[in-house]
C-alpha cells in the first residue's frame, strides 16, 4: 500500500489502465552502532561497529546484483541515533528493514546466530511498539523465521533462534522488520569468524537469501543494470511493467510497448488519451432520449470518436489494442501509408522521440518554442523530420547521446532506454510543478 497514498493523483488517473499500486522492492539495510558507539568489543579488540558495517555494505551490493532498491541508514562510520534511524527508514517508502549486528555475552562460550523481531504476544510494558508494528506481529515472526533459516543455511553458524525483542529499531517503525544477531564477538572463534572478510560476504550473501525468500525481488535481471533505478521508478507509479517478473531492458521496444508506456505516463495530460472512444453505430444514432454525449463518457467536451483508424494488423485482441487506439484517436499516433501499425515492430531512437516530443508539447506547450537550439548531435541533419523533436528533447535533457556526439536516430531503441527518458521527462515534469 505504500505509495499508493502519496500517489492518489497518478492513481486516479491511470487507475484504468493499472488497478493495483505496484513498486519495486526496497530494503532499509541498517549497520547497527557507529561512530562514538562502537556496540561490542569483540575477543582481540574488534569492533561490532565495523563488523556491521562491511557486512551491510555487502548486503547492500549483493541486494542491488539481485534486484532490489537499497536505502542503508548509514555507510560509514558515524553516529545515528535509534530514533533517527527509524525515522529515516519511515520516510523510505520501503518493505523490509533488517538491522545488521554482532552479539555479545558475558560467558564467552555463548556462540550462534539468533534473529530479533517485535511479537505483541510478548509486549514489555516499558516498550511500547508503534501501532503498525504491533500489527505486523505475525509478519515479523515469518520474516524473523525465515531470514534465521536462511542465514544459519548460508553460514552453517549455531541455531539461537528467534527472539521477540523490543529493542527500538524492530518496535518503532511501520514495516515488517528484523535484527540478525550474525554471531558472538565474545567468543573467541566467532570473533575470529566476525574478522575474516570472506565470512562476512558470507554472512551477507545469507541474508539477502532470508530477504529473497521471504520477498522476491521485482525485475531481478535489472540487478547492476544502468537503467535499474530509472526503472524502477517509472514501474512504482504504474508506467512500465515486465512480463514473468522480469524486465528484459536489452530488448529492442516494440511499438506497441512505446505506444503503451507513453499513453501511462501522460494519462493526464489533456489532448493525449482523453478522446472518448465509443462504437461508431452508437455515435452515428444516438437512440432518442438516450443522452449520449461527450459528457456521459467523460471526454470533456470533446465529441467521441468513433471512426479511428482502424489498422490493418491490429487486431482486436493485441494486448495493446485500446491502448493505440486511444493514441490514434487523440491523434498522436499515424499508421504506416499501407493502412498498418506494425505494433510488434522495433521502433527507432528517433521515431521514439518524436512520439515523446509530441506528448511533450502536449504536456507543456511553452516547450515547443524552444525548440531552436542548435542540434547536439552530427547524425541528425537539420532537415530530418526528428531533427526538431530530438533539439527540444536534448534541450530539456531529456535525451542524451548514444556516444559523445552521434544521437544514432536509425538504431533501435531498447526498453532500458526508453525508461530512462521517460523517466527524466518525469523527474522534470515534477521539477517544474
Ligand atoms: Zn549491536
Amino acid at each position: 500500500m505504500k505509495k499508493w497514498l502519496q500517489l492518489t493523483a497518478v492513481a486516479l488517473l491511470c487507475a484504468f489502465v493499472f488497478p493495483y499500486p505496484a513498486s519495486a522492492v526496497k530494503i532499509v539495510v541498517d549497520a547497527g552502532h557507529g561512530g562514538y558507539d562502537p556496540g561490542a568489543i569483540g575477543v582481540g579488540g574488534l569492533q561490532e561497529k565495523t563488523v556491521n558495517l562491511d557486512i551491510s555494505l555487502k548486503l547492500r551490493d549483493e541486494l542491488q546484483r539481485r534486484g532490489y532498491m537499497v536505502a542503508m541508514t548509514r555507510e560509514d562510520d558515524r553516529f545515528i541515533a535509534l530514533p533517527d534511524r527509524v525515522s529515516f527508514t519511515n520516510g523510505q517508502n520501503a518493505d523490509l528493514f533488517v538491522s545488521v549486528h554482532a552479539n555479545s555475552y558475558p560467558n564467552a562460550s555463548m556462540t550462534g546466530s539468533m534473529v530479533l523481531y517485535y511479537d505483541d504476544d510478548y509486549p514489555q510494558a516499558d516498550y511500547p511498539a508503534s501501532e503498525a508494528m504491533r500489527a505486523l506481529s505475525a509478519v515479523n515472526r515469518a520474516f524473523a523465521t525465515q531470514m534465521l533459516q536462511s542465514f544459519l543455511a548460508g553460514t552453517g553458524l549455531g541455531n539461537k533462534g528467534i527472539v521477540p525483542s523490543a529493542v527500538h529499531v524492530v518496535r518503532m517503525g511501520t514495516i515488517p522488520s528484523v535484527l540478525v544477531e550474525t554471531a558472538f564477538l565474545s567468543n573467541p572463534a566467532e570473533a575470529a569468524l566476525l574478522a575474516i572478510p570472506e565470512k562476512r560476504t558470507s554472512m551477507a550473501l545469507a541474508i539477502a537469501d532470508g530477504i529473497e525468500a521471504f520477498r522476491p525481488p521485482i525485475f531481478p535481471d535489472l540487478g547492476q543494470h544502468w537503467a535499474q533505478q530509472a526503472v524502477m521508478r517509472l514501474y512504482a507509479l504504474g508506467y512500465v511493467q515486465g512480463a514473468n517478473n522480469l524486465f528484459y531492458p536489452n530488448q529492442p521496444l516494440t511499438r506497441a510497448e512505446l505506444v503503451t508506456m507513453l499513453g501511462r505516463v501522460f494519462a493526464g495530460t489533456p489532448g493525449a488519451v482523453d478522446t472518448a472512444i465509443v462504437p461508431c453505430a452508437t455515435a452515428q444514432t444516438p437512440a432518442a432520449g438516450s443522452g449520449v454525449t461527450a459528457a456521459v463518457y467523460g471526454t470533456g467536451g470533446k465529441e467521441p470518436i468513433c471512426n479511428v483508424p482502424v489498422f490493418r494488423d491490429l487486431a482486436a485482441t493485441h494486448w495493446a489494442y485500446d491502448a493505440m487506439r486511444q493514441a490514434a484517436a487523440s491523434g498522436w499516433l499515424q499508421g504506416y501509408p499501407d493502412g498498418t501499425i506494425r505494433p510488434n515492430a522495433p521502433v527507432t531512437r528517433e521515431e521514439s522521440a518524436v512520439l515523446l516530443d509530441r506528448l511533450l508539447q502536449l504536456a507543456i506547450p511553452a516547450s515547443g518554442s524552444a525548440a531552436t537550439g542548435k542540434l547536439p548531435f552530427t547524425d541528425v541533419a537539420p532537415t530530418a523530420w526528428s531533427a526538431s523533436a530530438i533539439a527540444r528533447l536534448a534541450a530539456a535533457g531529456i535525451v542524451q547521446g548514444a556516444s559523445n556526439d552521434k544521437f544514432a536516430p536509425q538504431r533501435q531503441v531498447t526498453r532500458a532506454e526508453m525508461s530512462v527518458m521517460l523517466d527524466r521527462y518525469v523527474n522534470a515534469a515534477k521539477d517544474a510543478g
